[in-house]
């Protein structure tokens, strides 16, 4: 342990924004899936960039590492610190600007999801990043996981949004892009560096972020469908402009999140054995703007493709059907043991990797039961493992890197990613480092020494 550099952080900070009280850091020491636990000797909790400076510029010094946090949900392990000091974000949630004829807004990097959706909503537009999580994860964490969600089909991920950020460096000096521009054509976009950088190559403390004109309406839907094949043919139907969301689950996911999610139920009468939610974004809120996607959606269902359809009829029934997926998670959780995958291939292959993965797993591990369930308009699924009834959780979960090998061999196989959206972390940092183009490889490592010469951000995450 470094007691000089940590001694200097404690006599040069004001003493609101440091703590070494681990009952108040503890919450912060673990995330979500209870499968990564750290310790840290201090937390510092900036309330301004400047502070953020003058933090990093004393670990500078005296090559302390630094691991940035904001909301805690990354599900990587890249949230987690092992002895490093902990830098929360989450104090910095000030907007700084709105403004609805540049159609941007300029948040801080501890305002949370949600928050920057409801200034976004009060400027009369849209900030259309949207994730079961947004209640509690930073734009900042977003920003630096590249985050993607639901409407990725319509939006694209977090980056595609950020026209720019403000960020402190390894030596504690201040980058600083807050871009109002929609041209900007003046050099390398520097800002990019750091938009799925997991915090290595510096703290995001605020961005200037792209909104949009929010739509007159939505029409949402969830469709009974017989399997990944025919939600892939409905997705073809689907596809244009309106479509901003295209979700697949199985019956099991649907399944679990009844059971162990309060107040969530059935839409249908009788059970189906898979499901896509979707949603196209109306640019009226009239049964004529509604008519064309009512009628593919009965052309589906008299020519046999749709098993049965649910229309969300207001925003209530439309919250409730979205709850189904947000729920899938969480529902997750309380069933025990589950090995997670998240990765995409391209779109049309997802019935092939579904059909493939679930062989494998089968022969991996005979009765577990494999819940691909997610974005498959991204061509990104959330393919997590549950654990055979008969297995406990332990026995099941020793078995994670044999079956995330295979996952990801597979994966590679089909020319697909093997982190969709959730980034690196320490979780995937080995299976980065046996599958990636070595150039690529070498270039990151050749950027990380140039920002950070010390590696003193986020030394264990990713690179
Ligand atoms: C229920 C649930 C559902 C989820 N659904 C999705 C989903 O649909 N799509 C998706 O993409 N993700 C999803 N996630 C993952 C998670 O919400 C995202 O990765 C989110 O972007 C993390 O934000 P955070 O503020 O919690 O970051 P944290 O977890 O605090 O940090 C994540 C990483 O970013 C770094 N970091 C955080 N803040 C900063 C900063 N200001 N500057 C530099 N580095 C920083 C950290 O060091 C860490 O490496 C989900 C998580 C949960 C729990």
């Amino acid at each position: 342990m470094n007691h000089n550099g940590l001694k200097a952080l404690k006599e040069n900070l004001a003493p609101e924004i440091w703590t070494e009280d681990q009952e108040r850091i503890a919450p912060w020491l673990s995330e979500w899936r209870d499968k990564f636990f750290g310790t840290t000797p201090l937390m510092v909790m900036p309330r301004t960039t400047q502070e953020v400076a003058a933090a990093v510029k004393i670990c500078a010094a005296h090559k302390l590492a630094i691991l940035p946090q904001g909301g805690n949900t990354g599900l990587v392990g890249g949230s987690t610190p092992q002895d490093e000091v902990l830098f929360s974000l989450r104090k910095m949630n000030r907007l700084r600007d709105v403004s609805a004829p540049d159609q941007l807004l300029i948040a801080e990097a501890g305002m949370t999801l949600q928050a920057v959706q409801d200034a976004a909503r009060g400027a009369g537009l849209k900030f259309p990043l949207s994730l079961a999580a947004q209640g509690s994860c930073t734009i900042g964490g977003n920003l630096s996981t590249n985050a993607g969600g639901v409407h990725v089909i319509k939006y694209g991920s977090a980056k595609s949004l950020c026209l720019g950020v403000e960020a402190v460096l390894a030596d504690g000096s201040i980058y600083s892009d807050l871009s109002r521009l929609r041209k900007d054509n003046t050099g390398y976009d520097l800002s990019r560096l750091f938009l799925g950088a997991e915090g290595t190559l510096g703290i995001i403390t605020a961005a200037s972020l792209r909104l949009v004109p929010k739509p007159a309406g939505i029409l949402r839907a969830l469709v009974a469908l017989d399997g990944p094949d025919a939600a892939l043919t409905l997705l073809g139907r689907a596809q244009g402009a309106a479509l901003a969301m295209f979700e697949v689950m199985p019956r099991s996911a649907l399944d679990l999140v009844i059971k162990y999610i309060p107040d969530q139920r059935d839409p249908f009468d009788a059970p189906h054995p898979y499901y896509a939610l979707v949603d196209w974004e109306l640019s009226r809120d009239d049964d004529e703007a509604r008519a064309p996607y009512m009628a593919l959606l009965g052309a589906a269902l008299e020519g046999g493709l749709a098993r049965d359809v649910v229309i969300a009829q207001s925003e209530t029934q439309a919250a409730q059907l979205l709850s189904l997926r947000e729920n899938m998670s969480a529902a997750q959780k309380h069933d025990g043991g589950s090995i997670k995958h998240d990765i995409s291939v391209a779109v049309s292959d997802v019935p092939e990797f579904l059909s493939r993965a679930d062989k494998l797993l089968e022969t991996m591990v005979p009765d577990c039961r494999p819940v691909g369930f997610g974005h498959m308009g991204d061509g990104n699924i959330h393919y997590n493992v549950a654990r055979p009834v008969n297995m406990n959780s332990v026995t099941f979960l020793s078995k994670w890197d044999d079956v995330q090998r295979a996952v990801h061999d597979l994966v590679t196989d089909m020319g697909g990613s093997i982190s969709a959206e959730h980034g690196i972390g320490t979780m995937k940092k080995d299976e980065l480092h046996m599958r990636a183009d070595p150039v690529k490889l070498a270039l990151m490592g050749k950027v990380k020494s140039a920002l950070d010469p010390d590696n003193i951000m986020n030394p264990r995450i990713m690179i």
